[in-house]
């Protein structure tokens, strides 16, 4: 009998969804969602998500500065908050223009995510605030403090001996099981990270050195994840942190929108129909790109156009929402093999819950091969000397595919924006890089070098 996905044979599949045919070939794709509604006709009510949850968040992140900047040095002079510059990429725009052989119309930024404090990626906003968030849980249901204390206390001996009665676990393709080691060890916490098979030694090592337990498994992220979770629902003094279901994750991303706004309004960025904002982010099982995705569409509607973009072997969001059958199905029951280079994006099945929320809200997702990644790192390299690793580079081919493939440009008329994309603001945002060890980094550079001589 031939192999059913769903009740339906990948020849059934592809007659109903034509996309579905490249993505099995590996080809690179632009996915334009049919779905994106208006943001007045979209309730979350049965997803239990709320602007107000964003504030909170934001609120959270402010009553932690304090500690934060005592825990880690490095951010004392952002006194405590974990921000990313926004820069202007004019050399890249011209450089993707010679090589892609395109005309990007407006101004083009990249987001420094790479270069955040404490965990050098995006998950330094989503694991690092779950983490906050259950420290405060716990030591406010303990009578140890309150919310209009000086959190910085949190730093000393009786809170470390406290924290350390409790663990944390992860499961994790490698950066959030950085991001909640790094965070948690530095609280007290015994923390575990359950690392899948693609993830790198250095991360591995970095975590051991902090005292975390890394378990090393031969599979990929999905089973890492679910054995993380079942050995952790069997301890009670363990939080598990749920990478595929955490609303918390997904809050504290969320909260990079109203950072985002504010270094709009500082650079002067106007966001408005006549100026619109397109958002390119690298997603992996979804919570970084959907969180902030969430934020933006709360602030901008209908003027921020949000895109993903997904490695060609890992389209896992983008089989979801173009099936509809959202965390039902995987890459792998579409023969689709998971390898890619782009760490943190190595990804068969989105989570379900971010799925649902971007069902709505998302504009499109387009896929991207391991060697163009390679590519922009090293253009980005030689015209800005910025360095970050190859899952953020697929950001950086938003603005060209969006302008040259088919459904790009549909999308573009159907919503009248071809007079205003002179005035258009494009970011990249750039996910992680500056962990990466000096050695890893050459070799991402001469790989990309090598790749664009050919
Ligand atoms: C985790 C990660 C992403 C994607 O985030 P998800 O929440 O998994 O979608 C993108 N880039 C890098 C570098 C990451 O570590």
């Amino acid at each position: 009998m031939e192999k059913k996905i769903l009740d339906k044979t990948i020849e059934q599949w592809i007659k109903e969804r034509p996309i579905i045919s490249d993505m099995i070939a590996y080809k690179p794709v632009f996915w334009v969602n049919d779905d994106l509604k208006d943001q007045e006709a979209v309730t979350y009510d049965n997803l239990e998500l709320a602007w107000k949850d964003v504030l909170e968040a934001e609120e959270r992140w402010i009553r932690f500065a304090p500690l934060i900047s005592r825990l880690f040095p490095e951010t004392e002079k952002q006194n405590g908050v974990i921000e990313s510059a926004l820069v202007e990429l004019s050399n890249m725009k011209d450089a993707i223009r010679n090589r892609y052989k395109g005309t990007v119309e407006g101004r083009m930024f990249l987001k420094c995510d790479n270069d955040l404090p404490v965990a050098g990626s995006i998950k330094a906003r989503g694991g690092i605030y779950e983490v906050l968030k259950h420290a405060e849980h716990l030591a406010l249901s303990h009578n140890l403090l309150n919310k209009e204390q000086d959190y910085s206390i949190l730093a000393e001996t009786e809170f470390k001996q406290f924290f350390s009665r409790y663990s944390l676990a992860v499961g994790s393709t490698g950066n959030l099981g950085l991001s909640i080691g790094i965070m948690g060890a530095a609280l007290g916490f015994k923390v575990t990270v359950h690392m899948s098979a693609d993830a790198k030694q250095w991360k591995k090592d970095l975590l051991r050195s902090k005292g975390v337990t890394v378990v090393e498994y031969e599979s990929d992220y999905s089973k890492a994840v679910e054995e993380g979770r079942r050995l952790a629902l069997q301890d009670p003094m363990c939080h598990f942190v749920d990478d595929e279901h955490s609303k918390d994750l997904f809050l504290g991303y969320s909260a990079a929108a109203i950072r985002l706004k504010r270094q709009l309004a500082e650079k002067n960025i106007k966001v408005d129909k006549q100026n619109p904002l397109f958002v390119y982010l690298p997603c992996g099982v979804g919570g970084a790109p959907g969180g902030i995705c969430f934020g933006l569409k709360q602030l901008f509607k209908e003027d921020v156009h949000c895109f993903f973009v997904e490695p060609t072997h890992s389209p896992c969001m983008l089989l979801g929402l173009a099936t509809g059958e959202n965390d039902h199905v995987s890459v792998q029951d579409f023969g689709i093999d998971n390898i890619t280079e782009g760490d943190g994006l190595a990804v068969g099945r989105a989570s379900g819950f971010v799925g649902k929320v971007m069902e709505n809200l998302l504009s499109g997702i387009y896929t991207i091969e391991d060697n163009d990644l390679y590519k922009l790192l090293a253009l980005l390299k030689d015209t800005e000397n910025i360095e970050i690793e190859p899952s953020a580079a697929a950001s950086l081919m938003g603005p060209m595919a969006l302008i040259k493939e088919k459904a790009g440009v549909a999308y573009i008329r159907s919503r009248k924006l071809e007079q205003y994309m002179n005035a258009a603001t494009h970011i990249a945002w750039a996910t992680g890089g500056s962990f990466v060890p000096v050695d890893m980094k050459e070799d991402f550079y001469e790989k990309g070098k090598r790749l664009l001589r050919e």
